[in-house]
């Protein structure tokens, strides 16, 4: 399986409404995409599959919704203004703009110039004003990760749920990077979304937890259809680490561009509570943190046993939504020869169409009335959009659906008038079959239970 390239992927987006270039109409933005009618459900049931296996199906993690929008004192205490940079280079002779450490011979990929200037820190953080006056003196950065509302939410949600270690904090939504070079469609883009869960857990044990989580994301990426031959794990190399990380697991994906990151798993230890709480000097703080006198609140948990406060240590897998949704499309890409078509063979609660529901002839009111019945006695079974296709051309149905990865097609014809029975014709295996007309909500539920 999997696309051949990257070309095939992007075409089969724009063509079937997965995924657009953003504000397309003026020429686009680099860096920016939009999600389509199609590709806004297969993103939605990435997020939900994530959150039902994280917060859902466990009992020791809550959720959280925080704001975009970040204080700068947030900012400079977790580090990111000062260290939150990429390797800028200008080329002297095009005067193009380059991430140095994706330089091959340290030559311009634009015009090949060796004569490039230093390597400079450039801060990837957007910043905005605040407020109705632009002076510079009120601002806020975009969130370049989710998980700094996170630390500084600790305290309001553990007295607000009485967790305590080990337990978790997961956070679904945008984050914004300042990306020097965006590329490979959407692998690396300047707004994308992340899934983040912060776990936190007692020093001493977060080895055993960071081992732990690193098993539990790969089982989770292949239960969404990732094969597990095209996942690498790789750890990253000590003077490669992020500025709060002890160690950190990158799980690499075989994107259609090459080896490249899909989440990161990082030992983040206690630098981000310990950065941000008062009296940072009433607790043993294992990382080097930045002396702070701004905070007003204590992040920090009583040992039911020694009674001694401590701050946790903290595991996070980090995902790219975008990413995640590339690497399932790479995967379910597949082009059958033998039967002239491109089909998505997406994992079933993956899919963004459930069922497509097909009158075999357009606007015959006994048909399309039966088709509507269906689609509202489908639909209300709540596993995701069932649509109708009201077209009156069964192959071209047929083709779409098979591209956009429906599992299931089912066809009202006139045989349906005599003997209450649907055709349904299965996305992978094209085999079809009739179905009575009272069965079709078990047959539609068992599929999804099953697949
Ligand atoms: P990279 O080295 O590829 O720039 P990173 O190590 O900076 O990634 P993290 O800070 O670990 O990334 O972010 C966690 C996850 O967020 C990444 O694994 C990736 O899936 C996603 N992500 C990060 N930057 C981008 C981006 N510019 N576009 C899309 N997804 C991103």
């Amino acid at each position: 399986m999997t696309a051949k390239n990257m070309e095939d992927l992007v075409s089969l987006c724009k063509r079937r409404g997965f995924i657009f270039p953003s504000n397309d109409v003026y020429g686009g933005m680099k860096g920016l995409y939009d999600f389509g009618p199609i590709g806004v459900e297969l993103k939605m049931n990435l997020k939900n599959s994530w959150w039902k296996s994280i917060v859902y199906e466990r009992d020791d993690i809550e959720g959280l919704d925080s704001t975009i929008l970040t204080s700068p004192t947030v900012l400079k205490y977790s580090g990111h203004e000062d260290t939150f940079s990429d390797p800028l280079v200008d080329c002297k002779k095009c005067k193009s703009r380059w991430r140095a450490d994706q330089l091959e011979n340290s030559q311009c990929p634009a015009c090949n110039s060796n004569d490039l200037t230093e390597p400079r820190p450039f801060n990837l953080m957007f910043k905005t004003a605040i407020g109705p006056v632009d002076d510079g003196s009120s601002f806020a950065y975009l969130r370049p990760e989710t998980a700094q509302q996170i630390f500084v939410n600790f305290k309001n949600i553990i007295d607000s749920t009485s967790r305590t270690p080990p337990f978790g904090i997961a956070q679904i939504g945008k984050s914004f990077r300042n990306e020097i070079t965006p590329r490979n469609f959407i692998f690396r883009v300047r707004e994308f979304e992340q899934m983040e869960l912060e776990f936190f857990v007692k020093p001493g044990s977060d080895e055993d937890w960071h081992k732990y989580w690193v098993d539990q994301r790969l089982k989770w990426w292949s239960k969404q259809g990732v094969s597990s031959d095209k996942l690498k794990l790789l750890e990253v190399e000590q003077e490669e680490l992020s500025h709060y990380s002890k160690a950190t697991f990158d799980i690499m994906y075989e994107f259609p561009h090459g080896l490249e990151e899909l989440e990161g798993v990082a030992n983040r230890t206690d630098f981000d509570l310990g950065s941000h709480t008062k009296n940072q000097e009433d607790y043993e703080i294992n990382a080097k943190v930045t002396p702070n006198k701004n905070s007003t609140t204590k992040l920090a948990i009583q040992d039911i046993e020694s009674k001694k406060w401590y701050i946790p240590y903290v595991i996070e897998p980090s995902a790219g939504v975008e990413r995640g949704v590339l690497a399932i499309l790479n995967e379910a890409y597949t082009q059958e020869d033998e039967n002239n078509r491109t089909v998505l063979k997406l994992k079933s609660h993956l899919s963004p169409i459930k069922a497509a529901v097909i009158p075999l002839k357009r606007n015959n009111s006994d048909l399309v009335n039966l088709a509507n019945k269906i689609k509202v006695e489908l639909q209300s079974l709540g596993l995701g959009r069932v649509m109708i296709e009201n077209s009156g051309n069964i192959g071209k149905n047929y083709r779409r659906h098979d591209e956009i990865g429906t599992p299931m097609c089912i066809t009202i014809d006139f045989e349906t008038l005599e003997n209450q029975s649907v055709t349904i014709r299965d996305r992978d295996t094209m085999k079809q079959e009739r179905v009575d007309l009272s069965n079709i909500s078990n047959f539609y539920s068992n599929y999804f239970k099953n697949n």
